[in-house]
């Protein structure tokens, strides 16, 4: 590999990672000087947010559980009047881009610290991104007062995750490291990142399939997921991020699925223009091909390899190009809509990558 010119932007989250590391969130307050957390979370994390808050003692000044996909406004200002009834000077996110995703709509306003347990492999804990839902419209944006101040990882909170959507969600994580490794912006470091982060996953899922509740396995999709998540929060993304992102708003199919779908199709569709990146991806899978590799890791594992499979339905694909075609961005390879239109078929159909 040659080395040319790169920006390298670091990041500025504390990682907390180990098997039990939940009982070190009353350590991590201290480290930030606050008193009070506002903890942040949705319904069925119920019995987590119980052992964080025992273990936490006063310092839990309470508790809003009805954190929500696509994070509603109205939810939004919900939970702002909270901490600030509460006069929380802290919020502790448990769970995935739902509840991080809502303590970052309160810290975009109130500059409150937001300390996150992700419980599944999304990423939106090491990013700057936010978004928030009003009216059918999504508003997102990059501010660094979202990221979180620090990051808790422990592998024993993803074991309740199913199988199926461990699966989906890895191939998630995995899309923000392929892509990071053509973004525009790459560099070396967040390369070796995106190539270690796909390795840990392709080996972690297939021992998760086999076994739910291998702790080894847990912990290596885990940092494979935060790796990729660090990706995602230092580099841009490109035509499958917006593909999924067209997908998932216009058309309302589910968020991990949709990605573990598109990505082989993405991967076909810039691979003449990003050798490098597709044999680093390769590489990383143990196969010949990174198209190929995610294909088979998907099917192998029992995930949905065909939009048809999630709802969607082949009069929308039109639509679907049109979308993906505007407001242009950068990828690799320019966007030709004919070429699109043809791998939202490929991917309606779940047909097998050629290449
Ligand atoms: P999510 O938080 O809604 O979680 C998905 C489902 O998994 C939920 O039903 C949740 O209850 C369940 N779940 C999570 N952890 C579990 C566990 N350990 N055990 C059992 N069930 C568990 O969604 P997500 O997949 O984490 O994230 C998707 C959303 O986040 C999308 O809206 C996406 O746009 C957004 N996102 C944002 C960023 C960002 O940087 N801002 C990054 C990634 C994703």
């Amino acid at each position: 590999m040659s080395i040319s010119e790169f920006v390298y932007n670091g990041r500025g989250s504390r990682v907390v990672f180990g098997s039990g590391a939940l009982v070190h969130v009353g350590r991590e307050m201290r480290e930030l000087n606050v008193r009070r957390a506002l903890i942040l979370s949705g319904r069925d994390q119920a019995k987590l947010v119980e052992s964080v808050a025992t273990e936490l003692g006063a310092a839990a000044a309470g508790v809003f559980d009805r954190a929500t996909m696509h994070v509603p406004a109205s939810i939004v200002a919900e939970a702002r009047a909270v901490a600030v009834s509460l006069e929380a000077d802290c919020l502790i996110a448990i769970g995935g881009g739902s509840a991080i995703g809502l303590a970052k709509a309160i810290a975009l306003e109130s500059g409150l610290p937001i300390i996150a347990m992700p419980t599944i492999y999304a990423g939106s804990e090491m990013t700057p991104i936010y978004g928030i839902t009003d009216a059918g419209m999504k508003r997102t944006g990059t501010d660094s007062r979202v990221l979180p101040r620090i990051v808790v990882y422990d592998p024993d909170v993803t074991l309740t995750l199913p199988i199926a959507l461990s699966v989906t969600s890895g191939i998630n994580a995995m899309a923000h490291a392929a892509e990071g490794l053509y973004a525009r912006d790459a560099n070396p470091l967040t390369s070796l990142m995106a190539e270690e982060g796909i390795a840990a996953l392709a080996r972690s899922l297939p021992r998760i399939v086999a076994q739910a509740d291998d702790r080894a396995a847990r912990a290596d999709a885990l940092y494979g997921a935060w790796l990729c998540g660090a990706v995602l929060g230092s580099v841009g993304m490109a035509l499958h991020h917006k593909l999924c992102h067209t997908l998932g708003g216009s058309f309302n199919l589910p968020h991990a699925e949709t990605h573990t779908v598109v990505l082989p199709h993405a991967l076909v569709y810039n691979a003449d223009a990003a050798p490098a990146a597709m044999q680093r991806i390769a590489r990383a899978l143990k196969h010949d091909s990174a198209a190929k590799g995610l294909y088979a890791l998907a099917r192998e594992s029992g995930a949905p390899v065909a939009l048809k499979a999630l709802g969607m339905d082949e009069s929308q694909l039109d639509h679907a190009a049109d979308i993906a075609c505007t407001n242009a961005y950068w990828n690799p390879r320019p966007l030709e809509r004919q070429a699109i239109r043809a791998l939202l078929q490929d991917a309606f159909e779940g047909k097998a990558p050629t290449r």
